[in-house]
């Protein structure tokens, strides 16, 4: 039986993958990528448009349209039931449209928020999209990544893999680099890393020996499903809502059709056949004209349409929902570290036990024994490196540190050529340290760089003048006065400190009674951007707590300076929070904008208890350990540079860190649901007014108003391009003032109700009077004169629905050029129907010249100036003023 990768040695192993320990050659990569193609999951198959299209004819209301046409059909009225069959054509066209545009951009955000991978080329570390990886390459691992292709650990330090998705086992695998030589199951294969799992602890390098569908995952899984579409609160409403007016409406035509079928008898007309089928025909028309059921595509498309905006804004959306809940969010945790600062970090004091500080001489050989020492531990310590190109990569604290070192002409790579590494305890925000084990003068030395409160804690011993000597209680508030007066300059600390060890591997105990050796202190500027942001979301009434692993003196020094930290407010350490009850915390929540040495799970504890107080919270995080935290938010935001479980987790991703781009966020997220309410009303609107219209011609004996046929024009010409045209209205201008809207209120709430019923009836009244007009002439120049102006009223509408507010001139008449194209597009189609041959499908008389044409225009016009003018008695005065005023929550 052939060895399986597991089994076989890793020199045997990179002759059959033609691969080298520097990687693949950029050349080769390509080929390979070329040959046996991406590093893809199979997904399952989309719908096709012509499913789509196909499924469009499921509908109960199409059908029965359907039969009436073919009815028509055999009656000899054939132009009738050609133009019904266009129009049902045109619609289930546009439906399929829209559903593929609203599912091209949800793909479109799904590429963007793909996973990358490190992998080693050339020598050269780089990262890659995670399906471009091949087989044959050597990728890196780290704390957080999921792993991207199986493959044969070639390092592993302290590496633990969660592999529950593969063999159900939920405690993490420990990962080594040994041989097996017999058959193991999956879960006993130590040696190996598989597709899908995730790095919880440690660093690693594998060989990848398997990509894509021929992984363990892939053919267990076979087919992944294509994730499910995720429907936001605001789409669930809707449908609720749309059911029980599609009811409601169905009752309704139920009724017209049995008016009308009475009328029928009663009158003993003289095609009896023709008339039953008219009235049939008319009743299901009201009821495809009447329910919204371009509502759900239209609210994904703005949606989506909000989600491109974001991404340009550097917010990667993950979770559809993420859209509409970040217009509610009032409190937003953030970190500090890159995401309020620039994460340029560097390096500008230093601190030693003899009381040495200030720059360091940069020749190396006047260096004293501990200035050596503490530069030699910052870049053993370290997992930053730097490119030949230049390129720094790593960590910006440990960039920091190699760039201070090489700055005062202490190549690091030399000090890591001297001492090389040989085992680790990595990095972890809960420990706050990271050690290495180097042999340097031929003794097995542990060295240690954290959070200097925690190295201090765990040093019994001082280096001092090159001795080494008890860390006194003296030596100690020595180091913390310095470590204070540094985080009062808003600097961050690191502390470093080493160990003789007498065994060859790190364990955690290790990291206690060690040597202090000294501080380096470094400067991480805010970013220029948010100064504004919080100020901007201080005005939009949301507050903004930084939650950070930084010591508290730095955290609230930085917290002053852009804004986050007032009089009055109060700063907790993660431990101090520990010994709060749930009540003392819920009691001084508003109070406490800064906590500092937090740990992932005091996180989730303060995202909960702003959720006890029922306020929507978002909450920022890179790290492996953030990931609940993350999911237990209402929002989760993941950074860009962090860790592929962080993203995994979060709902929105940050491409640039930047807190600015959350507040940015939050913005388009207001907007969004703004332009939906405004698309919706719109829809309401126009649909009430049609049916108050038919309602009062019914009940006063008229005529129907509209025909069938020219009630499903109207839905297909109104129902699509003004709406969406709608969802891409600006913000208005004082978005960022109004406090985050209740995140239980519906669409229909007070104002857009009053304003919906209020176009809604003024619509009918133009019509209403149009059918008057006309009704002199004959019943026939009344339909066509509602007609027209039930189609020109509800177009010009869009005009009146862009803001609740404001008119339209006052919105700026060219703000959104796209409601300008739409009315136009409208209005052509209506035009259309006065077109000889079209004319008599559509029921429109000859008589029905310019002068109607004018009547009917005026009466739409009046209709929308007085839901204009309305506007601007009621509203003008009442809006909210841009506040200056900090109003907290
Ligand atoms: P934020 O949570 O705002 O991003 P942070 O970067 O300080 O702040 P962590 O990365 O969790 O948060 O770091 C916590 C603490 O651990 C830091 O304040 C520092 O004292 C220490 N620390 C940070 N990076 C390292 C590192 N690479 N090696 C050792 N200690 C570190």
């Amino acid at each position: 039986m052939t060895k399986q990768a597991y089994q076989k040695e890793t020199n045997e192993l990179m002759k059959d993958f033609l691969t080298a320990p520097e990687g693949l050659s950029q050349s080769e990569a390509k080929q390979r990528l070329q040959e046996n193609g991406l590093n893809l999951l199979k997904e399952a198959k989309k719908k096709s448009s012509l499913t789509l299209f196909l499924e469009t004819f499921k509908d109960a209301m199409v059908i029965v349209l359907l039969i009436v046409a073919v009815v028509q059909m055999v009656m000899g009225a054939h132009v009738e039931s050609i133009v019904i069959f266009a129009v049902l054509l045109l619609n289930s066209i546009v439906s399929v449209i829209q559903t593929k545009k609203a599912e091209g951009s949800l793909d479109a955000l799904k590429k963007l928020s793909a996973p990358d991978a490190s992998v080693l080329r050339e020598g050269q570390e780089q990262s890659i999209p995670a399906k471009e990886i091949v087989t044959g390459d050597i990728v890196i691992l780290e704390a957080g990544d999921y792993v991207p292709a199986d493959g044969r650990l070639l390092e592993a330090g302290s590496l633990k893999v969660d592999e529950g998705m593969l063999t159900g086992e939920s405690t993490p695998a420990e990962k080594e680099t040994v041989s097996l030589n017999n058959h193991a199951p999956i879960g006993d294969r130590i040696n190996m890393v598989f597709s899908g799992t995730i790095v919880t602890y440690g660093r690693g390098k594998f060989l990848v020996t398997a990509v894509g569908s021929n992984t363990e995952i892939g053919q267990v899984a076979g087919l992944l499903e294509s994730t499910t579409e995720q429907k936001t609160p605001l789409q669930r409403g809707l449908e609720h809502f749309s059911k029980k007016l599609s009811f409601a409406i169905l009752i309704l035509s139920l009724v017209i059709l049995g008016v009308q079928l009475l009328r029928v008898f009663l009158d003993g007309s003289t095609d009896m056949t023709q008339d039953i089928v008219n009235a049939f025909m008319f009743a299901v028309a009201v009821a495809v004209a009447a329910i919204p059921e371009a509502l759900q595509s239209i609210v994904t498309i703005v949606l989506s349409l909000g989600t491109k905006k974001m991404a340009k804004q550097h917010a990667i959306i993950r979770k559809l929902p993420a859209v509409e809940t970040l217009g509610s969010t009032s409190i937003i945790c953030t970190d500090k570290t890159g995401t309020l600062t620039q994460n340029k970090i560097t390096v500008v004091d230093h601190f030693l036990a003899d009381g040495q500080s200030g720059e360091f001489s940069n020749d190396p050989k006047q260096w004293q024994a501990d200035e050596q020492r503490l530069i030699e531990i910052s870049v053993l310590a370290n997992d930053a490196t730097i490119s030949e190109d230049g390129t720094k990569l790593g960590d910006p604290t440990e960039i920091a540190l190699i760039d201070y070192s090489e700055k005062q002409n202490q190549s690091y790579r030399e000090l890591r050529k001297k001492y090389p590494r040989e085992a680790e305890l990595p990095f972890d925000s809960d420990r706050k340290l990271m050690s290495t084990l180097h042999t340097m003068n031929r003794k097995k030395i542990m060295v240690t760089k954290g959070g200097p409160d925690i190295v201090f804690e765990r040093s019994t011993k001082v280096l001092l003048d090159g001795q080494v000597v008890k860390f006194t209680s003296e030596l100690k508030e020595r180091f913390q006065k310095q470590n204070e007066a540094f985080s009062e300059r808003a600097l961050r600390v690191l502390a470093f400190a080493y160990k003789e060890v007498s065994t060859d591997s790190l364990v955690l105990n290790d990291e206690e009674e060690l040597v202090l050796v000294g501080l380096l202190a470094m400067i991480d500027p805010p970013r220029k951007e948010v100064f504004q942001a919080v100020a901007d979301a201080n005005s939009a009434g949301i507050q903004t707590v930084m939650i950070t692993g930084d010591h508290k003196t730095t955290a609230v020094a930085i917290a002053k300076e852009i804004g986050i930290f007032q009089q009055g407010d109060l700063a907790l350490t993660g431990a101090e929070l520990d010994q709060l009850s749930e009540a003392e915390l819920a009691d001084q929540l508003e109070q406490i904008t800064v906590y500092a040495r937090v740990s992932p799970e005091n996180k989730i504890r303060i995202v909960r208890a702003w959720q006890d107080k029922g306020k929507i919270s978002a909450m920022t995080g890179d790290g492996v350990n953030d990931a609940p935290a993350l999911k237990q938010a209402d929002i989760g935001i993941a950074m860009g540079t962090g860790t592929d479980v962080a993203k995994d987790a979060a709902a929105m991703v940050l491409t640039d860190d930047n807190f600015a781009s959350i507040i940015k966020a939050v913005e388009v997220g207001r907007n969004v649901f703004d332009n939906i309410k405004k698309a919706v009303a719109y829809l309401f609107a126009g649909n009430l007014g049609a049916i108050i219209a038919i309602v009062f011609a019914l009940a006063i004996g008229w005529s129907n108003p509209f025909t069938a046929l020219q009630l499903l024009f109207i839905n297909l010409v109104n129902d699509s391009l003004p709406a969406i045209a709608l969802g891409m209205e600006k913000a208005e201008p004082t978005i960022m003032n109004r406090q985050p809207r209740d995140p239980n209120s519906g669409i229909f709430t007070g104002k857009t109700l009053i304003a919906v019923t209020y176009r809604g009836i003024l619509i009918a009244l133009a019509v209403i009077i149009a059918q008057w007009i006309g009704n002199y002439q004959s019943a026939e120049m009344g339909v066509a004169m509602a007609f027209s102006t039930l189609i020109l009223s509800r177009t010009l509408q869009t005009f009146a629905a862009r803001s609740n507010t404001q008119t339209s001139l006052q919105v700026g008449l060219f703000s959104n050029k796209m409601v300008l194209l739409a009315i136009l597009v409208c209005a052509g189609l209506f035009s259309l129907t006065l077109l000889p041959g079209l004319r008599e499908v559509f029921a429109i008389p000859t008589a029905f010249a310019l002068k109607e044409i004018g009547l009917a225009l005026a009466l739409a016009t009046s209709a929308v100036l007085l839901m204009e003018i309305t506007k601007l008695i009621l509203v003008t005065g009442q809006e909210p003023k841009p506040n200056t005023q900090l109003n907290k929550c």
